[in-house]
């Protein structure tokens, strides 16, 4: 009973890697429609772990670019201040050995960092695995080479997930075989994207996680990872539970691809200089999702009504410069 009267908690989790786009807003609006409509909370994450692409004054901006639109927040936090706690996550999982220190390419290392958007994911075989019986061996093998370790996840040939995402219905992968043994931290404690996310989800009692459907494909490692750590979770917040998922159709270019600087400027800034109202933003994204008819204005509380995530459409949404 609890459980089904329990508060539902979004959230917004920007990357400060460059300006708020459109893309970005459209998939804040369905997050923050969706926890508002039923009286839930919504926390903002700043996912500023992805140096050196995270960019100076972005986070800033990006608060400024979502309060001028009328978004509002419950909780602010900055994943940059709570390292030590992701270090105490990944604790976790070598403990359950599920992670292990690993010796393999730069380049993989590096990804950790990021989301990984639809094709940026790799197979790992798992050649580290089992070879090094600590941190510090794995990291004195790669010291000539002036290089640190990372450490995986240890997901075994087989390890099938299943999920039904609220939007994009039931999914499945065999991670073992899809993605192999995954990274979780750059470093010895520099937790990556999937870590912090993850981790940051269950402490902070999220229960849905809306975002677009490029990252679906990076749901299922989430979902291992999300279950491994409930059981220390929640020993530190007894509420904690694996989020439901919903993936919007992302906002393309006309050439189908992710909203980029090629496709021209759809900053939330240019449209704010070239004295765009808040509300015709709003309302030209809501209309996208069916919600109100195209060229009216609507701020974010008059669609709290409107919002019906059946209409929004399941292809993707085409924006051509609009500046
Ligand atoms: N911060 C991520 C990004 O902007 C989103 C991560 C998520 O919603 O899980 O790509």
């Amino acid at each position: 009973m609890e459980e089904i009267l329990a508060r539902k908690v979004g959230r917004l989790a920007p990357s400060p890697t460059g300006a708020l786009h459109l893309g970005n807003v459209r998939t804040f609006m369905v997050a923050w429609l969706s926890a508002r409509s039923c009286g839930g909370k919504v926390i903002l994450r700043m996912e500023d772990l992805d140096h050196p692409k995270d960019k100076p004054g972005a986070a800033r901006m990006a608060k400024e670019d979502l309060e001028w639109l009328g978004f509002d927040w419950d909780d602010e936090y900055v994943q940059s201040q709570r390292k030590n706690i992701y270090r105490e996550a990944l604790d976790e999982l070598v403990r359950k050995g599920l992670a292990y220190p690993c010796v393999c390419s730069r380049r993989d290392v590096a990804s950790a960092q990021s989301a990984p958007h639809a094709g940026e994911q790799l197979f790992y075989p798992g050649t580290c695995r089992g070879r090094f019986s600590s941190w510090k061996e794995a990291s004195d093998f790669l010291a000539p080479a002036g290089r640190v370790p990372c450490w995986r996840f240890r997901a075994d040939p087989g390890t099938k997930v299943s999920f039904t995402d609220a939007f994009a219905g039931a999914q499945e992968m065999d991670v073992g075989a899809v993605l192999g043994d995954f990274p979780l931290a750059r470093d010895e404690g520099g937790a990556g994207y999937t870590l912090a996310a993850v981790t940051d989800d269950l402490l902070m009692g999220v229960t849905e996680v809306v975002r677009g459907d490029d990252l679906l494909p990076a749901t299922p490692a989430q979902l291992l990872v999300a279950r491994a750590l409930l059981p220390w979770a929640r020993t530190r917040n007894p509420g904690a539970g694996v989020p439901s998922y919903f993936h919007v159709p992302l906002v393309t270019g006309p050439d189908g691809m992710r909203l980029a600087k090629r496709h021209g400027d759809t900053r939330v800034a240019s449209f704010r200089e070239a004295g765009w109202h808040p509300e015709e933003i709003i309302g030209f994204l809501a209309a996208s999702c069916g919600w109100c008819a195209s060229g009216e204005r609507a701020s974010l509380r008059k669609l709290i009504p409107a919002f019906c995530p059946e209409k929004i459409p399941h292809a993707s949404f085409v924006v051509r410069n609009v500046v």
